[in-house]
């Protein structure tokens, strides 16, 4: 098939626009110019083009990776939803163009904040969602702290000179290997913790309560089809559910 005769100034022009234009050759009967441009599009298609981050469906294949890889290889993950506290009354004081550079400036936060191998979406509006693969009850909670922290202490200058501060509310749930769930029961448990600090008085973390301390003795021994242990005594010979 001669390549000319497919209709490719469309995505051109959308690449092109979204300042990732093509170079190299382009047209002919080129099969690795099209797999370029096949390659660029996907890429398109999985950005938030106001912040750059991933989009929410890029988020929502991740986290479905996320989870085939928890029950596979049994590192516990986190969920981070993070929101903007009192986002309308930016948009309200200071016009809708500041908002956009408010959430540009949290999304430049949290990148900061989490590790290459960490996945940072903008889930809504201004809404953003973590995922943190393998990764321990101690490092979650200190993560979400410092973004938490680092948000609070990044005020915006406006470009009529008015500073901007503003904070951000997390809320948390780990992905625990032994736990089978869905991927909207995970964003629910986190979406739970969110409202939590929102009701709690925002700029906060909350993080779902670890999934050790949850389980009674005798549900793990039922998980792991070992002998009930009694819990005032030594849990020697049960597996340990926790992190850490
Ligand atoms: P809370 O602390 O409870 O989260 O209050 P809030 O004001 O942040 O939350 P609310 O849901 O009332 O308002 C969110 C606002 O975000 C409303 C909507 O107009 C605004 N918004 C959503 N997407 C965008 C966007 O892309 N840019 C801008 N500037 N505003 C947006
Ligand atoms: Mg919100
Ligand atoms: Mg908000």
């Amino acid at each position: 098939m001669k390549i000319d005769s497919l209709h490719l100034d469309h995505a051109q022009a959308l690449l092109a626009r979204a300042g990732q234009p093509l170079d190299g050759p382009q047209g002919g009967e080129d099969p690795a110019y099209l797999q370029r441009l096949i390659d660029a599009l996907c890429e398109l298609s999985l950005r938030d083009p106001l912040t750059g981050l991933s989009n929410r469906r890029h988020f929502l294949a991740a986290l479905d990776q996320e989870i085939d890889r928890v029950t596979r290889a049994g590192d516990m993950a986190l969920l981070l939803l993070v929101d903007i506290d009192h986002f309308k009354r930016v948009n309200d004081t200071h016009g809708h163009p500041a908002g956009d550079q408010v959430i540009r400036a949290v999304a430049q936060c949290l990148s900061a904040c989490v590790r290459p191998m960490d996945t940072v979406s903008r889930y809504g509006g201004e809404e953003f969602a973590i995922i943190l693969p393998s990764c321990q009850s101690v490092f979650g909670a200190q993560v979400a702290e410092r973004i938490r922290e680092r948000v609070a202490a990044t005020p915006l200058v406006l470009e009529g000179g008015d500073t901007l501060h503003f904070t951000v509310s997390i809320g948390g749930a780990y992905a625990p290997q032994w736990l089978r769930f869905t991927a909207a029961a995970w964003i629910e448990r986190a979406d739970e913790q969110l409202y939590r600090a929102k009701a709690e008085g925002r700029n906060r973390v909350c993080l779902e309560p670890q999934a050790d301390s949850v389980v009674s003795a005798e549900e793990k021994s039922l998980l792991f089809g070992l002998s009930p242990v009694d819990e005032t005594t030594d849990n020697e010979g049960v597996p340990s559910l926790g992190a850490d």
